[in-house]
């Protein structure tokens, strides 16, 4: 539509603004992903994990946990109230977007709840693109899922295209940002390295490109006063094989910002394989980041054969927490006792697996009486 044959856009740019602000979703926070020239706006649905009981939408007893998510809520159709079939668990099991995984889901759909009318406003002229695209980065959490849109905040050429448009719209007026990456297991080994290397896997030579030009492409947001970035790798393996400390190394600067609030979630470290050498230890010598350690999903899909998936279980500190006299307690009052009892020389990973097997399986010896 050309500019002088629309009403609003013959209106004060004010007045424009006060219309655009309708518009806006309700929950303030939406996810944003960039794909070739095509801008996708998302609702998030789970803005806060922490947040969340989605227990208390579902039969209780389907349900060990039901305050933490582990993995188990995501073998539920909240809707229809049943249990999913396994492939559609082990697929959210396996999103890359993490505790969004809901949004993720969200984004497929064709009539997206709270921004369908958002995304009706940035296909009408590329002005108004512009202008509510402005307003909506400026007011809400932006959420991003993936290391390609943030390497397209780098865009360099002419604003020729939407997606030029928006990309410069996204690094001239985020407010806050929401980083959710949950990266594949061996990105992070090569994360580790700084100076180049020849790596044969150009999809993670790309992703590992990305990720140390982080640094940068955030620092170029002037208007970035809130920065949250979650972290977590795809394996079902402990996230405490990480090097921490070389991963994070190059956004230090980012965190000695005065006008940034930056916050770093990361799963919780598993007490045998912590060290101060590779992870950002409490207490420990100074850290640079401000930390937040948050709880791993217990519960994986894993590809057996190509095309192939099934759940497994693999559990990841604290893991008393699968021992039922543990449910009630506050997780850090159970984290706290599996501490001691780590540091007191008890492997607790292999007492709670011989635990579980008792109450399966019964006693040593039971089957042969
Ligand atoms: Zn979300």
């Amino acid at each position: 539509m050309e500019p002088a044959s629309c009403p609003l856009l013959r209106a004060p740019l004010d007045i424009r603004l006060n219309i655009y602000d309708y518009f806006l979703p309700d929950h303030g926070q939406f996810h944003v992903c960039l794909e070739q020239d095509k801008v996708v706006l998302a609702p998030c649905v789970n803005p806060d994990p922490k947040d969340k009981s989605p227990a208390s939408q579902l039969p209780t007893d389907a349900f060990r946990n039901s305050e933490i998510p582990t993995g188990n809520e995501r073998g539920y159709d909240k809707d229809m109230m049943t249990i999913c079939d396994n492939d559609v668990w082990a697929r959210r099991l396996r999103s890359t977007w993490g505790p969004h995984w809901e949004c993720e889901e969200k984004s497929r759909e064709q009539d997206q709840e709270g921004m369908a009318d958002a995304n009706a406003i940035l296909h009408v002229c590329r002005k108004m693109h512009s202008e509510f695209l402005d307003l909506l980065v400026s007011t809400a959490v932006v959420h991003m899922t993936d290391l390609e849109t943030i390497d397209k905040l780098n865009w360099t050429g002419p604003v020729s295209s939407l997606c030029s448009a928006t990309s410069r719209s996204l690094l001239q007026n985020i407010v806050r940002l929401s980083i959710t990456l949950r990266l594949p297991w061996n990105f992070f080994p090569l994360a580790k390295h700084r100076k180049e290397v020849i790596i044969q896997d150009e999809r993670l030579a790309y992703a590992r490109r990305i990720w140390f030009k982080l640094n940068q492409t955030l620092g170029n947001m002037n208007k970035l006063r809130r920065l949250r970035l979650w972290l977590d790798h795809g394996d079902a393996g402990t996230w405490s094989d990480v090097n921490e400390k070389k991963a994070l190394n190059h956004l230090t600067k980012l965190a000695c910002l005065e006008e940034l609030n930056f916050l770093i979630l990361l799963p919780k470290l598993h007490p045998k394989y912590e060290t101060e050498a590779c992870h950002f230890i409490h207490p420990g010598p100074p850290v640079p980041f401000n930390i937040h350690r948050v709880l791993r999903q217990r519960i994986h899909g894993d590809e057996t054969v190509p095309g192939t998936f099934q759940v497994v279980e693999s559990p990841d500190f604290p893991f008393l927490l699968d021992i039922d006299e543990y449910l009630d307690l506050p997780l850090e009052e159970v984290e706290e006792e599996e501490r001691k009892r780590w540091a007191e020389g008890e492997d607790v990973e292999r007492y709670v697996e011989e635990y579980i097997d008792i109450l399966i399986n019964g006693p040593p010896g039971a089957g042969n009486i």
